[in-house]
């Protein structure tokens, strides 16, 4: 794709953007994203299978991509093997981030279980931070959330400015859970182990159950508290001086007992355009 906007964040046409790459494939955003912002372009990937697409779309266009993945030390075992296994399947290199607060310090200083008093506070030092820290100098951060995920994520544009002029590109934003696991099984990739076992979107165990037949994907996070995100996706908010950054109206996607389960998850012409 023709580069028309080479410069930084402030010059883009965000609103031109996103209407261009609402019918591309996610490879043509990546080559975009990557081209204009490289060295200072990054994916954060928590092994879920949206990253894992990603990763392997990044090999080709632009395989010098850095790979942050947050180490929170609460990850199911199942994840770290998984994480492991793809490493050695890609050979692509992953930064783990931790957090500046040793694991013993941590429990001294909250005791254990914080992620059931305070999952806010828990996700605040073990994933916000950290995030925080790697973002010094990033310039363009590349992630894998869908529309479809949940009612707050329904608007997301495929590219916006975040306060700082960082811009964020979500490739994957008109794919469904049905089209990450089509590639992967298209592309011969691992599949997260949990995911067979009814675990739909997977982070930290203690934070994380399988979903129930009707479900809605993210129904398993954070099960039973007043919480949805980890924060990561929303400490930096949209730069105000680029208020609509080109959002599209999106036809809303029904969440909680209206939305469609993963396995009722629509097609979308893009993706299997890009399937085929
Ligand atoms: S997801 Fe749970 S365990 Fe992980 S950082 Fe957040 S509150 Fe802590």
């Amino acid at each position: 794709m023709a580069n028309p906007d080479a410069g930084g964040s402030q010059t883009l046409d965000l609103a031109r953007q996103n209407d261009l790459f609402e019918t591309v494939a996610p490879e043509e955003i990546l080559a975009w994203v990557t081209s204009r912002f490289a060295p200072d372009a990054v994916l954060t990937m928590s092994f879920q299978h949206e990253g894992v697409v990603i990763a392997h779309m990044l090999r080709k266009i632009a395989p010098e991509t850095p790979i942050l993945f947050i180490d929170t030390g609460y990850h199911f075992e199942e994840t770290l093997k998984y994480r492991d296994q793809l490493i050695e399947f890609f050979g692509f290199p992953i930064r783990n981030l931790t957090s500046i607060m040793p694991r013993a310090e941590f429990v001294a200083k909250y005791g254990d279980g914080l992620y059931d008093r305070d999952p806010d506070l828990c996700c605040k030092i073990n994933k916000v931070e950290p995030m925080q820290l790697a973002l010094r100098g990033v310039r363009a951060w590349i992630n894998g959330r869908r529309r479809d995920q949940a009612t707050t994520r329904t608007r997301m544009p495929i590219v916006e400015r975040l306060q700082g002029g960082i811009v964020k590109a979500n490739p994957l934003a008109n794919w469904t859970s049905r089209d990450t696991y089509g590639y992967l099984t298209k592309h011969d990739i691992p599949t997260h182990p949990l995911f067979g076992q009814g675990y739909t979107s997977i982070g930290c165990f203690p934070c994380t159950r399988p979903v129930l037949p009707g479900e809605d994907e993210r129904a398993g996070r954070w099960a039973g508290k007043n919480k949805t995100e980890c924060g990561l996706h929303t400490f930096l908010g949209n730069d105000e001086a680029a208020p609509d950054a080109g959002t599209k109206d999106v036809a809303e996607t029904p969440r909680g007992p209206e939305r469609a389960s993963v396995e009722d998850a629509p097609e979308t012409p893009r993706s299997r355009a890009v399937r085929s």
